[in-house]
C-alpha cells in the first residue's frame, strides 16, 4: 500500500485514534500549508521517531517561544532588548528599509546591498481582512522617522495589492519629512519579498524610485 493509500485509510479511521494522537494532528493542521492529511503524516512521523528527536522537537518549539521576541526599536526578531542590526554601529542610521514582516529582512540582508537598518511592521494594511494602520506599527515608524539622523525611508513591502496599498499610505502620512523610496519595478507582482532571488531584489534595491519627500539627493547602497 502507498503512504497516500495509508493515509486515506488512516484518515478514514478518525475518531478511532487516541486522545493524544488526535490532539497532534489537530496543532499540526493549525501549521501554513499544512492539510489534514499531512497532518496526520507527520504525527506518525513523530509517533515512529526516536524519544530523543521527538522531545528535540517539541522542546525547540518551547524555546523559540520563550526566547525570542521583537526588538524594541524595529520590531525584528531577537533574543535580546535590540536584534544585531540596531544593535551594530556600522550599520547606517540615516536609511531606514520598512517590510511587512520578520522573514522580510531575510532576503534583504542576503543581498548584500544595504547597510542601514530596518522597520518591521508586523503586516500589511488590508481593511477586508481588518488590518487597520492603528494595527501595524506606523505610530512608531513615524516617531523614527522623526528622529533627526533618519533621511530616508526605504518601502519594501510586498509588490501585492496590501503591500502597494501600505506604501502609498506611508508615504502620505511622512509626505515632505523625509525621502521616500519605494523598491524598483522588476520584483515579480503578487510575489512576497520573502521569495525573491538575490539578484532581482539587489537591483530593486539600488533602483529604488522617489515617492516624494523632502528636497535631499537619495544616496546609493553601500557597496
Ligand atoms: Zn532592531
Amino acid at each position: 500500500m502507498d503512504s497516500a493509500t495509508w493515509v486515506s485509510r488512516v484518515s478514514s479511521l478518525a475518531g478511532m485514534y487516541a486522545a493524544p494522537i488526535s490532539r497532534l494532528i489537530a496543532e499540526l493542521s493549525k501549521l501554513p500549508g499544512i492539510g489534514q492529511r499531512t497532518a496526520q503524516r507527520l504525527a506518525f512521523y513523530i509517533l515512529r521517531a526516536d524519544q530523543a528527536d521527538a522531545v528535540a522537537l517539541a522542546e525547540a518549539i518551547r524555546e523559540v517561544k520563550e526566547k525570542v521576541r521583537l526588538c524594541e526599536v524595529c520590531f525584528n526578531l531577537t533574543e535580546e532588548p535590540r536584534c544585531t542590526i540596531c544593535a551594530d554601529e556600522g550599520r547606517d542610521g540615516s536609511l531606514i528599509c520598512v517590510v511587512e514582516e520578520p522573514a522580510d529582512v531575510v532576503p534583504i540582508e542576503r543581498t548584500g546591498e544595504f547597510r542601514g537598518r530596518y522597520h518591521v511592521l508586523g503586516g500589511a494594511l488590508s481593511p477586508i481582512d481588518g488590518i487597520d494602520p492603528e494595527d501595524l506599527r506606523i505610530d512608531e515608524l513615524v516617531e523614527r522617522a522623526g528622529q533627526s539622523e533618519v533621511a530616508e525611508l526605504v518601502l519594501a513591502t510586498n509588490p501585492t495589492t496590501t503591500g502597494e496599498a501600505t506604501a502609498l499610505h506611508i508615504a502620505e502620512l511622512l509626505r515632505g519629512r523625509v525621502t521616500i523610496t519605494r523598491l524598483a519595478s522588476g520584483l515579480p507582482v503578487g510575489a512576497d519579498l520573502e521569495h525573491a532571488d538575490e539578484v532581482t531584489l539587489g537591483r530593486a534595491l539600488a533602483g529604488r524610485t522617489s515617492l516624494g519627500g523632502v528636497d535631499k539627493p537619495v544616496n546609493p547602497p553601500d557597496k
